[in-house]
């Protein structure tokens, strides 16, 4: 079968070799653990049962997990990745944390169909998206996690080789939210159903998460859960970048932060940190394991 399951439609046959993504047709992943990193409705405070699958149709020049969207992990058959999504669940997790799977959108809704997990089911993407791809997984999802890290072109194209990322982004934002209208959450504050929307501020391109934002507030609303995410460091290929080669200036985080509350963002998440964040990036050797991460898991 030739893929065209993410907006790049490269056509690969994946059966025989890798697309754009970087990884054929058989689940490859880097690591599957409770995670604790992500937002508290998502992490909680026993984790969010996370797969990281490896290869990524984005690939960004400052990936962040920059190993694992090259296609680092180890290969497993649709059956096993069934059964970690209960070996998570049996070891606590809040919830079941599929990042960067759309180009293995076929085996996840396989593998649901093999073993429905009874916590609820996050998406954690890229943004750039096909909404024909993101209906395949309408029945499986609860929660979706996408990224909007451009609203303009200049950066997608610059960054990304991507230049439709605006459009396409926006597109499958607006069909994520049909799919969960509401935001719910647990006696405990743990999401349930509904959308969390992520930026990544770039140093050296506030107009662009100026626009991300407008975007959110203008298109989703203003009561959307927003995550301002102010952890970047330099990885991957940002040294090529001189803009993208250095951390996040406070000012810079804080402009952003400002914009979100004068545009009425009210569900915003703040994230700044000028620690060296690269120390929360797992290490993608293909360990399964229903221990958290960073605690001996
Ligand atoms: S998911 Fe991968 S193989 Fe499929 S269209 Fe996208 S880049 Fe190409």
């Amino acid at each position: 079968m030739n893929c065209r399951l993410c907006p790049r439609e490269c056509g690969a046959d994946r059966s025989e070799s890798a697309g754009v993504c970087g990884v054929p047709q058989t689940v490859m992943i880097g690591r599957a653990c409770r995670h604790i990193w992500e937002e508290p409705p998502i992490s909680g405070t026993r984790g969010s049962g996370t797969v990281f699958f490896s290869g990524c149709p984005l690939k960004c020049v400052y990936c962040q997990n920059f190993a694992l969207s090259s296609g680092q992990g180890v290969k497993i058959s649709v059956r096993e990745l069934a059964d970690i999504f209960k070996l998570l669940e049996d070891a606590g997790a809040h919830n079941i944390n599929l990042v960067t799977a759309t180009h293995y959108a076929l085996a996840v809704a396989e593998a649901a169909e093999i073993y429905r997990p009874k916590i609820p089911v996050v998406f954690n993407c890229g943004g750039y998206e096909k909404v024909r791809t993101l209906e395949l997984l309408k029945d499986v999802v609860d929660i979706w996690l996408p990224d909007y890290k451009y609203a303009l072109t200049l950066p997608a194209e610059k960054y990304s080789r991507a230049p439709d990322y605006p459009q396409k982004a926006l597109e499958a934002l607006l069909y994520m939210r049909e799919l969960a209208p509401e935001d719910v959450f647990d006696k405990d504050g743990i999401m349930q159903k509904g959308m969390i929307v992520r930026h990544l501020v770039l140093p050296g391109n506030t107009e662009n998460t100026f626009a991300v934002e407008e975007n959110v507030a203008k298109y989703l609303g203003e009561n959307t859960y927003f995550s301002l995410m102010g952890q970047y460091y330099p990885a991957g290929e940002a040294a090529r970048f001189p803009e993208l080669a250095r951390r996040l200036k406070p000012l810079e985080y804080k402009l952003a932060v400002a914009r979100a509350e004068k545009l009425g963002l009210v569900n915003t998440f703040i994230q700044f940190s000028e620690e060296e964040e690269s120390k929360y990036t797992p290490v993608f050797d293909g360990t399964v394991t229903g221990g958290i991460y960073g605690a001996k898991c």
